[in-house]
C-alpha cells in the first residue's frame, strides 16, 4: 500500500467557506441551500428570511417569495460606501 494514500479521500473546506454571517441576526450560520443570499459572503438565515415574510419552496429549492430585505441591502450599501 502506498504511504501517500489519502486519508478519508475527502476534500475539506475551510470553516470560512462553510459558515456565513446572517446580515439580520448576526449569527454565524452553516451555509445551506435555503439561506437567502444577499451578496458575496452575506446571507439571511432561514429563520430571519421566514420572519421577513419570505416563502421557500422545498421542492423547487428556491425562494418563491423574496423576503423583505431592503433595509439590510441599504445597510450593506452604506457599509461598502
Ligand atoms: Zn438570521
Amino acid at each position: 500500500m502506498s504511504a501517500l494514500a489519502v486519508i478519508g479521500g475527502v476534500m475539506h473546506v475551510s470553516e470560512d467557506e462553510q459558515y456565513a454571517c446572517c446580515a439580520d441576526c448576526e449569527r454565524e450560520v452553516l451555509k445551506a441551500d435555503h439561506d437567502y443570499v444577499l451578496g458575496a459572503g452575506t446571507v439571511v438565515c432561514f429563520d430571519c428570511a421566514i420572519r421577513r415574510r419570505g416563502a421557500y419552496h422545498e421542492i423547487l429549492g428556491r425562494w418563491t417569495v423574496a423576503p423583505k430585505v431592503d433595509d439590510l441591502l441599504a445597510q450593506m450599501a452604506r457599509a461598502s460606501a
